[in-house]
């Protein structure tokens, strides 16, 4: 006979959310453990500073990585402090910027994390070409400065907001084509940001079409984190508000294409979107993405 597949088999899907990490960031553990959660990203510090009040003491990253049910979160990294933008104008901004980024990539290793995920920054008026060099330069200075450190950068996709980068697949394409150590880089795929950035992936042949660009622009193999959320703005908009699965203008076409297609079965998908203390949108929205999964 068969055995019957459990939540904890491995074949159960790759999904979660945003956790937070307040209170230390074993909690987010059980956050995620809360909502059935087998993968789930973090903040390595507190999104709204730029650097961490303190290093991670030895208790925090023993709770963290000795965490009794640490393995049944199967996928855990990392999302960047948004104030970090390489490709800021002022040099003293770009700098920060820098030192801000190595910290958390620093951070990000001590808890052994595979990626840490990073929008790629805002040329602030200066224009994309000078923009994407500037990206490229602060990716190579925060390498090169931290030879040890294991956990990669995720760039993602986004929205294209103000005079955000990486809204185009030709623009990551660049930065990876142009990057000294592009070995340390990857990608995650923001459906709301796709949506906003213009790609529509509203139908199931529309998923389809802008997944197949992007392999043919980016490449698959680079492809390692989804961000599944539905967008309160329109195709193009380039506004980014993420909203609840199957609510937003989106709808649920292309998450089910991303829950049943085989290339994207190892992929972690995580929600971003919006909820209270209780949990209960992440509840919500999970088991959307298992329903569809079926
Ligand atoms: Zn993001
Ligand atoms: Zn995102």
């Amino acid at each position: 006979m068969k055995p019957k597949a459990s939540r904890k088999t491995p074949s159960s899907p790759l999904i979660g959310a945003h956790m937070s990490i307040a209170g230390g960031v074993a909690l987010a553990i059980d956050r995620a453990l809360s909502v059935h959660a087998t993968a789930m990203q973090i903040f390595v510090k507190s999104n709204m500073q730029w650097f961490a009040a303190a290093p991670f003491t030895q208790a925090e990253l023993k709770a963290f990585h000795e965490h009794p049910r640490r393995g049944e979160v199967r996928s855990v990294f990392g999302h960047s402090g948004y104030m970090i933008n390489l490709a800021a104008a002022n040099p003293e901004f770009a700098e920060k910027s820098r030192r801000a980024l190595a910290e958390e990539l620093l951070r990000a290793d001590q808890l052994g994390l595979p990626f840490l995920v990073l929008h790629p920054g805002a040329h602030m008026g200066a224009g994309e070409a000078e923009g994407l060099a500037k990206i490229v330069a602060g990716l190579d200075a925060v390498f090169e400065k931290l030879p040890k450190v294991k956990t990669r950068v995720a760039l993602e996709t986004t929205a294209g907001q103000g005079s955000s980068l990486g809204h185009t697949f030709e623009q990551l394409a660049w930065i990876l084509k142009h990057a000294a150590q592009p070995n340390r880089l990857c990608v995650c795929v923001d459906t709301a940001h796709l949506f906003a950035a213009g790609y529509d992936i509203s139908t199931e042949a529309g998923a389809r079409e802008t997944f197949e660009r992007f392999e043919e622009i980016v490449g698959l193999k680079h492809l390692v984190a989804l961000h599944c959320n539905d967008s309160k703005t329109g195709l193009g908009s380039r506004v980014d508000r993420h909203e609840h699965l199957g609510k937003g203008k989106i709808g649920l076409a292309p998450f089910e294409f991303l829950m049943r297609d085989p290339r994207f079965v190892a992929i972690p998908k995580v929600l971003e979107t919006p909820k209270g203390k209780d949990l209960a949108e992440d509840r919500e929205n999970l088991a959307v993405l298992r329903e569809l999964a079926k």
